[in-house]
């Protein structure tokens, strides 16, 4: 069985592994390219990417990561994960890098200073029809997804199609949301789904 890793720079990292643990999911922190090296998947937390990209290089982790995800490990980015994540950022500060992987463009605390949190039912693709209580925590919107990349949710936004809050691109997740922090366990157990058929 595949083992899935969560990165431990920063951020809600213990709530992802209790979620993978209550899956059954062999898991654990990853700290350094050796931790990275002995998972098959990876989990990037929520929290403040400036810090997690600055730690990430510090760790001497940016590059490792880069490699195993162009190498095709799959990885699931929650809020800041999911900027981790972004090939494109705007918002970001001048030194923040990203590891990259998904070709989409996401924007920083994109919903702004009325809507700081909030909580909404979004309908994600691919876990069934009830919509998921999604918990947006100074949250990223994408604002732009190359040809690769599946939309799996969106909420109401300006124009029809609203703001793309979830996307995959082959074993690649990202949603601006925290999943760790509500009990439904259904878009971790995608993401399981989703290791599996990569193994
Ligand atoms: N605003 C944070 C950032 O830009 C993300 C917030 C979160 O992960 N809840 O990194």
């Amino acid at each position: 069985a595949p083992t899935i890793g969560v990165l431990a720079l920063q951020g809600d990292v213990a709530e992802h592994v209790a979620v993978l643990e209550t899956l059954g999911v062999s898991t654990g922190k990853v700290l350094s390219p050796e931790h990275l090296d002995s998972v098959d998947a990876l989990i990037i937390p929520g929290g403040e990417s400036t810090t997690m990209s600055k730690l990430a290089r510090r760790y001497g982790l940016i590059d490792p990561l880069r490699k195993r995800v162009a190498a095709g490990m799959p990885a699931y980015g929650t809020c800041a994960g999911m900027i981790m994540l972004a090939d494109e950022i705007l918002g970001g500060t001048a030194d923040q890098e990203t590891v990259g992987g998904i070709d989409m463009t996401v924007r920083r605390n994109a919903f702004g200073r009325q809507t700081e949190s909030f909580e909404t039912g979004v309908r994600i693709d691919g876990i069934g029809d009830e919509p998921f209580d999604a918990v947006f925590i100074r949250a990223p919107w994408v604002e732009r997804v190359g040809p690769e990349v599946t939309v799996l949710g969106r909420v109401p936004g300006p124009g029809e199609a609203g703001r793309i809050v979830a996307v995959l691109q082959g074993g690649l997740m990202a949603t601006s949301f925290h999943p760790e922090l509500t009990g439904d366990t259904r878009i971790h157990r995608l993401f399981v789904d989703i290791v599996k058929g990569h193994a």
